[in-house]
């Protein structure tokens, strides 16, 4: 059987995933048969959780549309400012999103949840398991590794691009638009549960006594118990947040 071709034009961070020669530009892509776009784009080494919008010939496509030859496809990433308006997206779209992290990402957890953002995360499980979670609670998962987020049974995932865990909180809060959504320490770092107001009796013997004596805001993790003072959490969150420019 003759080899068929197209034409592929990956935009934006997508050309991360691609071998140097293929980057920000056209090049062709032979095949054999009719294979869905999906499989030829992965094939190129980009998940499809990261793509949001494929044309082929100037008309947007669904993932599972057969490629015969011929045709031109262009592949976008994710935008947070563009509007598609009647393009119908390629999976369900997440008003509020909620996230299962990798088990290499236990820092980004952290930070992630001392943002108010709830995030599953523990370091044991297996990526079957992550699957799970993110199928069942529509998480999106989080992870550096592209295989996971190639497996089929995935809806949606984020590839994370930066390998420092405070830049990859700013990844996560560009990609998903939520920057406006801080709500810092209303969730546990340690364990993903909601936190409220504590009295200082209720903090006494949860928290140093200096600490006891210089503070008067505390609050306490409903499932876990963990004490939290807003002075001292608070503001070195906020430098350290600040450095890789997430303001709040
Ligand atoms: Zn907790």
């Amino acid at each position: 059987m003759d080899r068929a071709s197209c034409e592929f034009r990956f935009y934006g961070e997508l050309n991360d995933f691609l071998d140097s020669a293929y980057r920000k530009r056209s090049f062709v892509h032979a095949f054999d048969g009719s294979p869905s776009v999906k499989d030829r784009i992965e094939s190129c080494g980009v998940p499809h959780t990261e793509v949001d919008l494929i044309l082929v010939d100037g008309e947007p496509s669904t993932f599972d549309r057969r490629l015969r030859g011929g045709e031109r496809v262009a592949v976008y990433p994710a935008f947070q400012s563009i509007d598609l308006g009647d393009i119908p997206p390629l999976r369900p779209p997440l008003r509020n999103p909620r996230f299962v992290l990798d088990v290499h990402l236990g820092r980004l957890a952290r930070y992630l949840r001392l943002l108010g953002f709830d995030s599953v995360y523990s370091d044991d499980r297996t990526d079957d398991e992550l699957l799970a979670i993110s199928g069942a609670e529509n998480r999106v998962l989080l992870t550096r590794d592209i295989g996971l987020l190639e497996r089929a049974a995935l809806v949606h995932g984020g590839f994370l691009h930066e390998t420092d865990s405070r830049l990859q909180l700013r990844e996560v809060l560009d990609r998903y638009g939520l920057q406006d959504r801080i709500a810092p320490l209303t969730r546990c770092a340690r364990c993903n549960g909601l936190i409220g107001p504590a009295t200082p009796a209720l903090a006494r013997g949860r928290v140093p006594a200096g600490v006891l004596r210089e503070q008067r805001r505390f609050s306490r993790c409903h499932d876990c118990g963990q004490v939290y003072w807003l002075g001292g959490h608070l503001a070195r969150l906020r430098a350290r947040l600040a450095e890789v420019g997430v303001w709040f």
